[in-house]
């Protein structure tokens, strides 16, 4: 079966075209980072206009470069939330009308599910149950992924995400947003040891995150003057490292679960999954994470979350509504509109 993903809940467009048995036929993301850049984070009307821009002509492109025709089409799967409202109905809306005038089931895709099967997508071994860090822009969260649709969440941030964390202490330091890239190049110069930094919740009793009181002392370090920049943002990425490697120890030590997976856009980073790695190997654990690209926002993985759900018996009205909050635990609708 035939899937056609569409991503826009944050900055990046994207629309892909996937196969239930794991082929990525064709896949086209565009990022506004230089729309934002002068405001310094993602403008929400700016971004949905955006979306409205170029995602008919994504859509094009990748049914164009496979040659495939709309009525090949299995389903099509579209980013229903959570993220930026605006962004999240443009997307969500195109899919609509595509299967409405295609006639094609519709998939309404968790973006959070989306991460949590990517590893999925490019790992066929990788089995349920298993063990996941979430670790993105907008989210820090383990999770024991049971199946397709049955999630349960063991510990959440109290305050920052993990990629939020780096994107606050990259602004700190003058670099670009997004965060994570420019620091995971510029820490690989600096000395991970140079600047003392506090690893907020590490060694408390329930495996939750928190990263706004590492951010305020990476805030302190960066003013003093006393530092090379190289080595605060060395000495950052360690300190979060080793609050994601202690949290999800604590988790690990509670699942049973065989194989550990991070997923979400800071899984991108080198340092981060080979911690992770380790700490599965002392725990006789499988681990995997999804290649780089896959790991930040792109619509292979809505598309591949779209053909589990398809393959599920999963489908979706046209009624079905954007959300900007929604989380991916079995008691989601329970407390949607909870503040959760
Ligand atoms: P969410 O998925 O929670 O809704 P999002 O979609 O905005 O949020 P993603 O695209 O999944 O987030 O991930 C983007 C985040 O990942 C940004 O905060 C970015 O700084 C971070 N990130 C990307 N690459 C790296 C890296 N190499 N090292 C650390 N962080 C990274
Ligand atoms: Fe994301």
């Amino acid at each position: 079966t035939l899937i056609l993903g569409l991503e826009s809940s944050c900055d990046d467009s994207a629309a892909a075209l996937v196969t239930s048995d794991r082929r990525i036929i064709a896949q086209a993301v565009i990022g506004q980072n230089s729309a934002h850049q002068p405001y310094g984070g993602v403008v929400p009307e700016i971004a949905a206009r955006a979306h409205v821009e170029v995602l008919p002509g994504l859509i094009e492109q990748v049914m164009a470069e496979a040659g495939v025709r709309p009525a090949q089409l299995g389903a099509v799967a579209a980013t229903a939330g959570p993220g930026l409202i605006g962004g999240v109905m443009v997307g969500l809306l195109a899919g609509k009308g595509l299967a409405l005038a295609t006639g094609k089931p519709l998939i309404a895709v968790n973006h959070l599910e989306g991460h949590a099967l990517s590893p999925r997508l490019t790992d066929p071994e990788l089995a349920f149950p298993y063990l996941l860090l979430l670790a993105s822009g907008g989210h820090c969260q383990l999770l024991e992924v049971r199946g397709v649709g049955h999630y349960r969440r063991l510990a959440t941030t109290i305050d920052d995400a993990a990629g939020e964390a780096f994107d606050k202490a990259a602004k700190l330091l003058g670099l670009p947003y997004p965060g994570g890239p420019a620091i995971e190049a510029l820490a690989a110069q600096g000395d991970a040891a140079a600047v003392p930094l506090p690893r907020p919740l590490v060694g408390s009793g329930e495996p939750h995150f928190s990263f706004a009181g590492l951010k305020s002392a990476v805030q302190r370090a960066a003013a003093s003057g006393a530092h090379e920049p190289a080595d605060v943002a060395a000495s950052f990425q360690q300190a979060v490292i080793d609050c994601l490697v202690d949290r999800t120890r604590l988790a690990l030590e509670r699942s049973n679960a065989r194989t550990l997976v991070v997923a979400g856009g800071v899984a991108a980073n080198t340092s981060v999954g080979d911690a992770l790695r380790r700490l599965a190997q002392q725990h006789g654990r499988a681990f995997t994470s999804p290649p780089a690209w896959l790991c930040t926002d792109n619509a292979a993985m809505i598309a591949w979350a779209g053909a589990e759900r398809f393959a599920a018996g999963l489908r979706d009205g046209l009624d079905a509504p954007a959300r900007a909050r929604w989380p991916l635990d079995d008691t989601a609708d329970a407390v949607r509109g909870a503040g959760v």
